[in-house]
C-alpha cells in the first residue's frame, strides 16, 4: 500500500553500501521508520528531501508495519540551522526528545510536528536563540506528552504569587516556603517570579503566542537547567545529543 505524508527527517542512519534507515516524523503516522534501499536512486533529482531536519513529502511504501521510501519532495529546507553547529546540535538533542515522546502510530502527531516546525523556523531564520528554543521545547514537549507540570500554585496551601515558590523536578509541582516542611527527601528549586511566569507561559501558552515572552541570557540558562532536569527526573535517562550539545553551549 502507498501512503502520502508530510514528516520532518530525525535521524539517518546507514545499513550498508546504499542502504539507510530514516527515522522520521510524521502528520499520519507520528514517529516511523522507514528504509530506502539504494539512495542514490531514490534521491537522484529530490535535492536535500532526505536530509537531517528537512521537512518534506514523503511515497512510502507500507506492509504491515514497515515502511520504505518510494520518493521524497522537500517542502521546507533549514539552511540556515544546517549551516550553524550550535543549531545543528540543538537539533538533534530536540529530535531524539522526539523519538522518545512523540507519539507512534494511533495518536495525533499534529501539534508535536507544529512546535518541532516552529522552533525550526526560529532558530533558522535567529529570531530566537538556541538558548532560548532548548528549555521552550523542553517543557512543552513534556506537557504534550503526558508530564505537564502543576504550575498553577503550591501544591500544599494553593499559594500562586510570590518570590518564594520552589519547584519539585521530581513532583513536577510548586511548594511555597511556608509549606516546604511538609515534604523532605526531594529535590527542590528556588524559582524566581521571572522564571516561574516563562514557565506558567511555556507550559499554559497557545502555540500561537507560544515564542511571545522574554527573559535575560542569565535566566534562560537557569531555566534552561531547570527544565533539564524536569526531564531527567521524569523519564529517568539522559540524552547522549544533550552531552554533546553541552560541549559547544555552556
Ligand atoms: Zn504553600
Amino acid at each position: 500500500m502507498l501512503i502520502s505524508t508530510d514528516g520532518i527527517v530525525l535521524k539517518t542512519k546507514a545499513l550498508g553500501s546504499d542502504d539507510y534507515v530514516y527515522t522520521i516524523l510524521t502528520r499520519e503516522k507520528g514517529v516511523i521508520t522507514a528504509f530506502a534501499r539504494n539512495r542514490q536512486r531514490i534521491s537522484r533529482g529530490m535535492g536535500s528531501a532526505l536530509e537531517l531536519f528537512t521537512y518534506s513529502n514523503f511515497v512510502l511504501f507500507q506492509s504491515k508495519d514497515r515502511y520504505s521510501i518510494n520518493s521524497a519532495t522537500s517542502n521546507k529546507v533549514f539552511f540556515g540551522i544546517r549551516s550553524d553547529i550550535e543549531k545543528v546540535s540543538l537539533a538533534s538533542y530536540l529530535s531524539e526528545l522526539l523519538i522518545e515522546l512523540a507519539p507512534e502510530e494511533g495518536e495525533d502527531p499534529t501539534e508535536y510536528v507544529r512546535l518541532f516546525l516552529n522552533c525550526l523556523s526560529m532558530l533558522e531564520s535567529g529570531k530566537r536563540s538556541v538558548q532560548f528554543i532548548k528549555p521552550l521545547f523542553e517543557l512543552r514537549i513534556m506537557a504534550l506528552a503526558g508530564y505537564m507540570p502543576d504550575l498553577l500554585g503550591c501544591t500544599v496551601c494553593g499559594e500562586s504569587e510570590g518570590k518564594s515558590l520552589c519547584f519539585l523536578p521530581g513532583e513536577g509541582s510548586l511548594l511555597c516556603d511556608s509549606c516546604v516542611g511538609h515534604v523532605t527527601g526531594q529535590q527542590m528549586i528556588q524559582l524566581t517570579p521571572g522564571e516561574l511566569a516563562a514557565m506558567r507561559h511555556i507550559i499554559y501558552a497557545p502555540m500561537e503566542k507560544l515564542f511571545s515572552f522574554a527573559l535575560p541570557e542569565q535566566a534562560l540558562k537557569r531555566l534552561s537547567a531547570i527544565s533539564e532536569q524536569y526531564i531527567y527526573a521524569q523519564l529517568d535517562k539522559g540524552f547522549p545529543t544533550l552531552e554533546f550539545y553541552h560541549t559547544l553551549v555552556v
